[in-house]
């Protein structure tokens, strides 16, 4: 990347499951964990993992919990110099409990945890003054801290001509408050490429039904929409061209978790490594599907030779 690594800014989680399916945490039940997760640290794990160079900015607590997250992202190439560990906070906790109709419960520890207490150490301005592109959480914009240096970072890359996408990743325990979707406007409006699923695109848009809001955001500068559909695959509509189309590979769903966060991660990777939609598309959707076919948010991240094996081996759903 001639123009310096992909970073993404935000919250450095574990993850605890519930191993069986119901309503929440009412009763005392098995737990399986800690796995490494939060959205920005399993979209930086999957890039790295696709051969991207990658930074991480955000906290961990001195604890088990932000070592073991610190040792995987590092075994799997990202530069984690910009992570701080934090002496007084813990590290940040994620507990998920799945419903039998595939909705999640979750506790989490963010807002008071290593996860919240961002600050801009002189590893962060380091890397800040060389990143090449970043990548937005929405996610992470309900930490004051985090959306402050992303801010700041967004500002900084897109003025040396780097770039710039943003996943929404909303989520409903997370909240926007006003200033927080302020916020969101303001950095898809600055966006190159945009990565919803769901609502997310009219969401982001501000405007109903999928073509006008496709139309709005081109207006406002946006060059690629890649749309996320879960088992019904995903699309990338580009400015002016056909829709490129992708089926979803054929795989059994174990955890869905961290699916759309490693379709990021490859996607970005590599059309920063230069290969074209199409291809770009193939591994981004081989990084979700291989995803959800293990338990934990990011046990399911691929090399690159891992989602070529995966290519191969893989039948596509019909579309
Ligand atoms: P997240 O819950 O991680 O935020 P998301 O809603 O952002 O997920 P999804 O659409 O769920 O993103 O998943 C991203 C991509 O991963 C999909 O476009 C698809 O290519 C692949 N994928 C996800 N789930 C499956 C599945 N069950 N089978 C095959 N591929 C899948
Ligand atoms: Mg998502």
């Amino acid at each position: 990347d001639a123009l310096g690594p992909t970073i993404c800014v935000g919250e450095i989680l574990v993850e605890i499951m519930a191993t069986t399916v119901g309503r929440g945490f009412l009763q005392p039940q098995p737990l399986e964990g800690p796995f490494p997760s939060g959205a920005p640290a399993i979209f930086i794990d999957q890039c790295a993992r696709m051969g991207g160079t990658a930074a991480l900015i955000g906290s961990v607590g001195d604890d088990d919990f932000g070592r073991m997250t610190l040792a995987r992202l590092a075994r799997d190439g990202v530069d984690v110099r910009a992570v701080a560990v934090l002496p007084d906070h813990p590290t940040g906790t994620a507990f998920v409990r799945y419903r039998a109709d595939g909705a999640r419960d979750f506790v989490y520890n963010i807002a008071r945890s290593a996860a919240a207490c961002i600050a801009r150490t002189p590893a962060v301005e380091e890397v800040l003054a060389r990143a090449g592109h970043l990548h937005v959480m929405g996610s992470a914009l309900s930490i004051p801290a985090a959306a402050e240096v992303i801010v700041a970072a967004a500002t900084a890359v897109k003025a040396r001509g780097g770039s710039l996408s943003v996943d929404p990743n909303l989520r409903k325990e997370l909240a926007q408050d006003a200033a927080t979707a302020r916020t969101f406007a303001a950095l898809v409006a600055m966006a190159d490429l945009l990565l919803p699923s769901g609502d997310e695109l009219e969401r982001a848009a501000g405007v109903a039904g999928e073509a006008a809001a496709l139309e709005r955001l081109f207006a406002l500068g946006v060059r690629e929409v890649a749309l996320k559909r879960g088992a019904g695959g995903a699309s990338v509509v580009a400015a002016g061209a056909a829709p490129v189309n992708a089926p979803a590979f054929a795989v059994d769903e174990v955890d869905p978790t961290g699916a759309g966060d490693c379709f990021g991660g490859a996607y970005v990777a590599c059309r920063r490594l230069g290969l074209p939609v199409a291809e770009a598309l193939t591994y981004a959707c081989a990084a979700g599907a291989r995803n959800v076919t293990r338990r934990g948010p990011m046990e399911g991240a691929g090399t690159r030779s891992e989602l070529d094996t995966f290519i191969a081996n893989t039948p596509r759903r019909p579309c």
